[in-house]
This record gives C-alpha cells, structure tokens and sequence, in this order.
C-alpha cells in the first residue's frame, strides 16, 4: 500500500519530531470534562472528582501483532485504541482518555502517519476518548504502537476477574470466532496474491469476519446496558485470547470450576460456513481463536431474568465448585477437559 507510484511521500525528516506530532495532533478535540490539559504540555492533566481511574496499556509490534501487508494503517490506529478499550469496559468503567505513543522507522512517510492517525482520531470519536498526549521516537526497522487507556467508575462498581461464585451463571456478549477466520481468509488471499497479482478476491462472503479482523469494536454498550438493566457482574474479562484461556483466568482468580455448553457458544453463520470450507471445527475455533473484543462476565442466578431476553448476551455455562474443574459439556453430552489453547494448538505456524 505503500508502494503507489503517484502516492505522496513526505519525508518524516522534513518535519522534525515537534513538527510531526503538531501535524498529526493539530485536529484532536477534547470533549471530557475529565480532561484538564491534554497534549502540549510535560503531562497531561485529569480530574475524576469522586470516581476512581481505571488505567490500562498495550504494546502493538509490527510482524508480531500486525502485518501492513493486509492492515491498512487506517485501521491499524483504529484497532490500537479498541484494543485497549476493551480493557477498561472489562472493568465495568467507562474509557475517558487515551495516550499514544509510536516508534517509527524513517521507510513510512509522513501520508502513513496521517493515515494512521485518522484511524486514532475516528476510534476517538466513537469510543468518546480524548487523546491526552503521547511519545514519538524513531526505530531502526518496522513500527511500534503503543496505547495507553484511562478510563472512570464509581468504586462499587468496578468489576474484577476474581468475583465469580459458585452456581454464577457465564454469559457472553455478541458472537465469537470471526476475526481468527477472518485472518485466515487474509492470510490465504495474501499468499494467492503472491503467486498471481491478477487475481482480484471476491471477498463479499467473508464480510463480517475480515471486518472482525481489521475492524474489530470494543463493547462500549455493555457495562451501560448491565448498569440499565440493574445488573452488577460478579467477574468480568474481555476475549483478546480466545474464549478459552479466558474462562482459565476468571476460574483461577475466583477460585471456582465451569460448565461451558458447546451448543450454547454464540457463531455468526459465517463463522460456522467458514469453518467448514477451512475444515475447521467451530468449537474449536471460538475456544482458540482470540481477538474477538467480546465481553465475557458472570452473573448471580437472581440476575438471570434481566439478562434473559436480550440479543446482546448469551448464557454459555455456571460456575461450579473449583474441585469439579472447567469442562467443556459437548453437543454428545461428553465432558472434556477445557485447556487454555492459544493459536499453537490449532496452527502451529501462526502467532
Ligand atoms: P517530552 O519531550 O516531554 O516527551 P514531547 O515533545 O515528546 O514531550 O511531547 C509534546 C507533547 O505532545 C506532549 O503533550 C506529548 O504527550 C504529546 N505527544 C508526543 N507524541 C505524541 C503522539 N505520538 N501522539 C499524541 N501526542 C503526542
Ligand atoms: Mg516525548
């Protein structure tokens, strides 16, 4: 994408760093009342009155978490800040501010940058998030990003991973399993175009699951909805790895076991054609495959009837006592045992 003969190529060189980051902040609005001082000074300066500050931070290396060959840069900012959204509405907190800092080497020019940017600005606005300051520096290959989100609560209300009790029912937001079928489908577009240029993919019927992949929204919705609907989790935690290891983390930390029902896991019905034509099973997939940004949460029986008829949330299992372990129930009613897979275990080549 960077290789368009007649694309425009600022130097970063030309610029110098007090001009980039004038460049790319120049159009950033704040909006929270939070927000004392935002970029432009040595800090930023907030104040949550009586709420308590949620903080939370991710790293993004290029090769390692993106590949540009299939991530316009766009989204890539825009998925920077979902990401760690995410992150704070796994805590039950609204997200209010986020920092940004990046590491750039001198083969992106400036018009990658603004690209880049605009994805952080558009996050911004629809995650209703000032962006407060940050870090540029240069490296010597490839490009770091690196997201910082703060976000408020009132202290009752803050959501940990360990709160889970016994008999507590599991429930999911959405549906789970598309971005890694949809970086399936890039990937595999990606080593078609390799061996023939030519060939324009029809990627129609792959929509919802690339967009899962490349434009992935954090659940904003769901810790409004759960405060409208008078429902205070006992546990909750975001799928970044997979439903899997998490339902591992909300076990350990609260010390309890889990039944999760296949047949209950929420798929989108391109998921499960998907899975089919790459011959995967989509059990499978929604257990291992990560990067879904759905909440996962567990709540007291008595909320059950409050939660019960809403298309946003599916109930996917209870908790138990720890000594009973974390099962998956089969659709053959078999009990097995439930590991944290990451990618390794269905794809020993991809990350
Ligand atoms: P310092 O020398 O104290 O690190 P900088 O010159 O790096 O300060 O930053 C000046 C201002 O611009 C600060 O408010 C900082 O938070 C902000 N800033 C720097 N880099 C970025 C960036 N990549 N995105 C957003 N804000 C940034
Ligand atoms: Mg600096």
């Amino acid at each position: 994408m960077l290789k368009d003969k007649d694309e425009q190529r600022t130097s970063l060189a030309s610029l110098g760093e007090f001009g980039l980051i004038d460049h790319l902040t120049a159009n950033f609005k704040i909006t929270q009342s939070s927000t004392i001082k935002g970029i432009g000074d040595d800090a930023a300066v907030l104040d949550f009155k009586s709420k308590k500050v949620v903080v939370s931070t991710d790293l993004l290396v290029e090769g390692v978490h993106f590949d540009l060959s299939y991530m316009p840069l766009k989204h890539l900012g825009y998925k920077a800040v979902v990401v760690n959204v995410s992150d704070i509405y796994a805590m039950n907190a609204t997200a209010t501010q986020v920092t940004v800092s990046i590491a750039v080497s001198n083969r992106f020019p400036l018009e990658a940058l603004e690209e880049l940017y605009a994805g952080i600005q558009l996050a911004a606005k629809i995650y209703n998030v000032d962006v407060v300051g940050g870090d540029t520096t240069s490296s010597t290959k490839g490009l770091l990003i690196s997201v910082t989100a703060i976000g408020e609560i009132e202290e009752e209300k803050i959501t940990y991973r360990n709160g889970a009790k016994e008999n507590d029912l599991l429930v999911v937001s959405g549906d789970i399993g598309g971005a890694f079928l949809g970086l399936k489908v890039l990937q595999r577009e990606k080593s078609v175009f390799e061996v023939n240029p030519n060939n324009q993919p029809d990627l129609d019927m792959y929509s919802y699951i690339i967009e899962r992949q490349l434009k992935p929204e954090a659940r904003k919705d769901i810790p409004v909805l759960l405060n409208d609907l008078d429902v205070k989790p006992t546990a909750m935690i975001d799928i970044s790895d997979g439903l899997s290891s998490e339902i591992m983390h909300l076990c350990k930390q609260s010390e309890v076991g889990c039944n999760l029902y296949e047949d209950k896991i929420p798929l989108d019905p391109q998921v499960i054609s998907t899975c089919e034509e790459f011959n995967l099973d989509s059990t499978m997939v929604a257990l291992s495959g990560g990067e879904d940004y759905e909440l996962l949460f567990t709540i007291s029986q008595e909320d059950f009837p409050k939660i019960k008829a809403n298309p946003n949330l599916t109930v996917i299992g209870h908790m138990t006592q720890a000594s009973e372990g974390i099962h998956l129930i089969t659709r053959a009613n078999t009990k097995i045992p439930l590991k944290a897979q990451g990618w390794n275990a269905m794809d020993a080549d991809s990350e």
